[in-house]
């Protein structure tokens, strides 16, 4: 889609059958139902018409049209990477792809709800020499993914370009992580919680503005040279009844100013926020999140707290 959407299930790694099995298990090795339901082939994105669907990589589209998955008549677009992989995007309400060569982020569709599926959301699946294979890799113990174990499945790579794994941090970057000394946090409320990079990340339910003391976290980098650095943000996706805080600001201090960048984590969850490119100088910059959402006034939402990286730019 041409903008961030919220997550509403994850790859099942415990026999992506479409039939129930008995169990579930995440890329990242969890086995929590709220993540997903049993026998997923793909990732769910709740998005909804008219959004548009766009291609994931360039290709050739093999397939554009009807499709019968059991519950009816889904609006389907596969394109061929050329590379063995294959995407696929169903319940589309409406096909706008043709057979044929397809650049990436070219539009193929809108969102829909044909076919099986309960409400309007793109279901987003990756195909490795015929066999589904999770998008986001295989984040838990080594040697443990159930697909990849199993004879008819394969393994899982994480293959979005734009993004590092968050179990694969590039050589030469830097991580703050909630748990590290470099990260500082003030005020009342703060909740660790199980997932998110590094197995945990904290969260604190956001304040009013006027409060005087709005929790505040701050990764504070110790950064070995000096130079230009992308910076980016890892929103935990954890579920606690709780929404998510739509609009937090994080505060970059760099060599020669700050900069606020306002994140919708309601729409990031299990994705990395660009917070833009910086100088630093070595040892020194900062980067402060307040735990104030702009858009609840009446400060019931998560904010999250979890790892930073600092990118060496060429
Ligand atoms: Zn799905």
């Amino acid at each position: 889609a041409d903008h961030m959407a919220p997550i509403t299930s994850f790859f099942d790694h415990d026999l992506p059958f479409l039939h129930e099995n008995g169990s579930l298990v995440s890329y990242r090795g969890d086995r929590s139902t709220t993540l997903s339901y049993d026998g997923h082939t793909g990732w769910d994105y709740a998005l909804r018409p008219p959004d548009p669907v766009l291609a994931a990589a360039d290709g050739t589209v093999v397939f554009a049209g009807n499709s019968d998955d059991g519950c009816g008549v889904a609006h389907v677009v596969i394109i061929d990477h050329d590379n063995g992989y294959r995407t696929l995007y169903w319940h589309m309400s409406e096909v706008l792809a043709q057979p044929g060569p397809v650049k990436r982020g070219e539009r193929i569709g809108i969102v829909g709800s044909s076919g099986c599926a309960t409400g309007p959301h793109l279901h987003f699946q990756v195909q490795y020499l015929g066999r589904d294979v999770d998008p986001y890799g295989w984040c838990g113990p080594k040697g443990d993914d159930p697909w990849a174990r199993y004879p008819g499945g394969q393994v899982s790579t994480w293959l979005w370009s734009w993004m590092p794994s968050p179990c694969n941090i590039p050589q030469g970057a830097t991580l703050v992580d909630t748990g590290d000394a470099a990260f500082h946090k003030r005020g009342d409320g703060w909740q660790e919680l199980a997932g998110g990079l590094g197995g945990t990340s904290l969260r604190v339910t956001s304040v009013v503005s006027s409060s005087v003391d709005v929790p505040t976290g701050s990764w504070q980098p110790d950064l070995p040279i000096a130079g230009r650095y992308r910076l980016l943000a890892w929103v935990p996706y954890i579920d606690n009844g709780l929404s998510d805080a739509s609009s937090v600001t994080y505060t970059v201090t760099f060599a020669t100013g700050s900069k606020t960048v306002n994140v919708d984590q309601s729409v990031t969850a299990n994705t990395w926020v660009e917070l833009g490119s910086y100088d630093f100088t070595s040892r020194g910059g900062a980067v402060r999140l307040e735990a104030h959402d702009g858009a609840a006034a009446n400060g019931t939402t998560n904010v999250w707290f979890d790892a930073l990286i600092w990118m060496k730019e060429p």
